[in-house]
């Protein structure tokens, strides 16, 4: 997922307040040649009436009502790129904002100076006003743990104060429809899908065709979610279903949660879409926090995670879930004793909070899928023993249970709840199929 895009603070809100302000100055200089004009008509018009009278023409300067400039106390979020060695100071000082008090809490803040690092390609979102003061700053940062918080600055009632939270997002479903002119991921994009949806679409069907083999005619239908912030797109959630015709054949996949941390992607009659690896990296535990923007069960609001978690004590021995080569194994900050495995041109696995690493782990290593390569541990930025896994197709992370680990089977209760569900999607799969041309509907 590409989170730079993440923080949008509504800019059209800060131009109307601006336009705004415009206007009122364009009014003040106006105002005078109002006044003459106003009584330079009133006498051409009465030169214009049969009969006139005796008009005597009076050209007089008329009293206007007192303008006075008021500085605006309004305040507005502005948003500004974070361009290469950027600091705060320096967005700052390029914004022409110089606000001692906040440079002083800047460089004194609770807040570690990793979390205070700007990231190049990211926004910082900045609250001033006319006078160029400063009322907050705000910016999404990684916090090394494969989590992204939301860092702000605020000023409440001349106290600054400091936090890094999760992100607060809420999940909506968008339909997609596209019939394909020339080249489905092109056309894709141009409707708007979002690359982590484009990328799953991929994944889920590789194992039987590429996107790029669809041709003129063939058909593509999505339904998937997407999450808001504030009123704006922040990110995607799950591909619900997908159907596609390709060359006269139908191809579906449904999403099915096991639970709430995982799920996988089924057929219509329940069958696995796809043969991911062979082997979990741990076996016989449970995932106990899975990928992406998750719901907080008790605060209802959506945090977002770069892998799973595996609960498991330490001690217990991680495998290579598919063969490969050894990118990384070293000890990181946030990550703890980690690995990093390439398994083959586009995909890699990461391994993190490992207690120890098995003897000969070092870049460059070839390893078969089952090799044990570390012991589960609390290494790095941790709060207890768990293996923390990532998956990377094409450098991004995506969700490791739907586009990598094996697919577990159907229940007869998980398929009964299956087909109830995938019964619903497909009545929507359905809707847009029967509309002729391309869609971008029910956001
Ligand atoms: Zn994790």
């Amino acid at each position: 997922m590409d989170y730079r895009k993440l923080l949008h603070i509504p800019q059209n809100c800060v131009g109307k307040l601006i336009n705004h302000h415009w206007s009122w100055l364009g009014i003040a200089a106006a105002l005078p040649l109002f006044g003459m004009a106003t009584a330079a008509a009133v006498a051409s018009n009465a030169q214009t009436e049969p009969e006139p009278p005796e008009v005597q023409q009076v050209v007089e300067r008329l009293a206007l009502p007192a303008f006075e400039f008021q500085q605006s106390s309004t305040r507005y979020w502005r948003d500004e790129p974070i361009k290469r060695g950027d600091t705060i100071a320096r967005v700052l000082n390029r914004l022409g904002i110089r606000d001692s008090d906040a440079n002083r809490f800047l460089y004194s803040s609770p807040l570690s100076r990793d979390l205070l690092k700007l990231k190049a390609g990211a926004t910082l979102s900045v609250q001033t006003n006319d006078a160029g003061e400063l009322y907050g700053l705000r910016f999404l940062n990684d916090d090394e743990n494969g989590e992204q918080v939301l860092v702000a600055l605020e000023n409440k009632n001349g106290v600054w104060q400091a936090s890094a939270d999760p992100i607060v997002a809420q999940s909506v479903e968008t339909m997609r429809g596209l019939t394909v002119k020339r080249n489905a991921v092109a056309e894709l994009n141009q409707l708007k899908v979002p690359a982590d949806i484009r990328n799953q679409l991929e994944e889920i069907f590789a194992d039987q065709f590429s996107l790029a083999s669809l041709k003129a005619g063939d058909r593509i239908n999505l339904v998937y979610e997407t999450l808001l912030h504030g009123g704006s797109p922040v990110g995607s959630g799950n591909l619900l279903a997908a159907s596609i015709r390709r060359d006269g054949r139908d191809y579906q996949a449904f999403y099915f949660a096991h639970d709430s941390e995982s799920g996988a992607y089924y057929d219509a009659a329940g069958k696995p879409v796809k043969q991911g690896f062979s082997r979990q990296p741990v076996a016989a535990t449970r995932i106990s926090s899975g990928f992406g923007w998750r719901k907080h069960p008790i605060l209802r609001t959506m945090r977002l995670h770069s892998g799973i978690d595996y609960a498991a004590s330490s001690g217990t021995p991680i495998v290579a879930p598919a063969d490969g080569t050894l990118a990384k194994a070293e000890r990181q900050n946030g990550y703890g004793n980690m690995i990093e495995i390439r398994h083959n041109a586009k995909t890699t696995t990461l391994y993190a909070h490992m207690s120890a690493f098995a003897k000969g782990m070092k870049a460059g290593k070839a390893v078969k899928a089952g090799e044990v390569i570390g012991y589960v541990g609390s290494t790095g930025r941790s709060t207890g023993p768990h293996l923390h896994f990532e998956v990377k197709i094409n450098g991004q992370a995506v969700d490791p249970a739907t586009n990598a680990l094996p697919t577990p089977g159907l229940s007869s209760t998980q398929l009964a709840q299956f087909q109830t569900k995938s019964s619903a999607l497909t009545a929507r799969l359905n809707l847009l199929g029967s509309i002729p041309t391309n869609v971008a509907m029910l956001d």
